[in-house]
């Protein structure tokens, strides 16, 4: 047995005389140290305490926007690059805020992973997006995001059956985005949840590739289908050859596993052009499309995206 100890500390009679607020100082100093660094010793500021507060208001403000349908699906169209066709779309959150305006998921997103709200944010949104996309023409796939704290759930796979079921939307249609740091953290259960998702009939697809603790192991252990090149290469490989060298690396490995890889974060005709030519078969990215709201979404349905682009090439 190895015991570790972190201590907070308040002080008498500067942070509190009231033995009551002296723990809770000397409580809010400990949650601080645990996080940061265990171990350790801190002792009470009153930063710590206006943190703690704004953290339990965005906490209740996220809380109330989840229930209030303020957190969105957006749909960015996932194209094929020698037709320009859309192929499906990626569902991305934006909080309309009524005060603070469109607040996009880099800011609440980890957010919500700490503060356990993630479920049902993530619930939220794949219902509203499903019930909208259920009916659109062409039947394009929806892809969705999970997060890492919620791929340790044994229960996942069945909820998101369950959502499927519920919503009507056929499961050959759906994919799952998860990345390799979420994998990673344990792979068996990771393992357990993809499985039996893909048994259904499920899309997996092995988002930010590249950019993680990227292990073949993943490819062969795991039930991927599709490879997402992160926008990191693909918006600089036009510069950068090591980035070139990359991207081509990776659309080589799909290609020798026989899965299809998707290329994010294409801004330019010649990027895409440039992805088209090393046989990279779909991208997405605001050459073709910024992520829309669903209405503008489903008016993309039938249009050729970025049509332009593969006529010259
Ligand atoms: P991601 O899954 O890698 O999504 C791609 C991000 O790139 C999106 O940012 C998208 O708007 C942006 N993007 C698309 N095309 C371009 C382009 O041409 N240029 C540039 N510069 N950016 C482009 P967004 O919507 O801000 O989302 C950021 C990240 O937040 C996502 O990265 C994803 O990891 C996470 N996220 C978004 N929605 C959800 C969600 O519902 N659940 C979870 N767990 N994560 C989400
Ligand atoms: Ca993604
Ligand atoms: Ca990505």
């Amino acid at each position: 047995v190895t015991v570790g100890a972190t201590a907070g500390v308040s002080l008498w009679p500067s942070d509190s005389a009231l033995p009551e607020e002296l723990l809770r100082k000397a409580d809010v100093a400990l949650a601080r140290a645990k996080a940061e660094s265990r171990g350790d010793v801190r002792f009470f500021q009153p930063v710590m305490d206006a943190d703690l507060r704004e953290r339990s208001l965005l906490q209740n403000e996220l809380k109330q926007a989840i229930a209030n349908n303020q957190i969105v699906p957006y749909f960015q169209p996932v194209v094929d690059l020698a037709t320009g066709d859309i192929r499906g779309f990626e569902v991305l959150a934006r909080w309309h805020h009524p005060a603070r305006g469109t607040i996009p998921p880099l800011t609440f997103i980890s957010f919500a992973e700490d503060s356990g709200l993630i479920g049902d944010l993530t619930f939220s949104i794949i219902r509203a997006a499903l019930r909208t996309a259920r009916n659109w023409s062409g039947e394009p796939t929806i892809a969705i995001n999970i997060s890492q704290t919620q791929l340790t759930d044994p229960k996942l796979a069945d909820k998101l059956l369950g959502v499927l079921a519920e919503t009507g939307f056929p499961p050959h249609r759906f994919e799952v985005e998860v990345t390799e740091n979420a994998l990673a953290s344990d792979i068996r259960m990771a393992k357990f949840v993809l499985h039996r998702l893909k048994s259904q009939g499920v899309c997996i697809s092995l988002d930010d590739f590249g950019t993680g603790y990227s292990c073949l192991g993943h490819l062969a252990q795991l039930p991927v289908d599709k490879i997402k090149i992160d926008s990191s290469f693909t918006r600089t490989m036009r510069e950068r050859g090591q980035s070139a060298t990359i991207v081509k690396l990776i659309i080589g490995l799909g290609r020798s596993l026989g899965l299809p890889v998707i290329a994010e974060g294409i801004e330019t005709a010649a990027d895409a052009e440039a992805l088209l030519q090393m046989g990279c078969a779909t991208a997405q990215g605001y050459y073709f499309s910024p992520p829309v709201p669903a209405g503008a979404a489903s008016e993309l349905i039938g249009r050729r995206l970025g049509y332009d682009m593969t006529a010259s090439a």
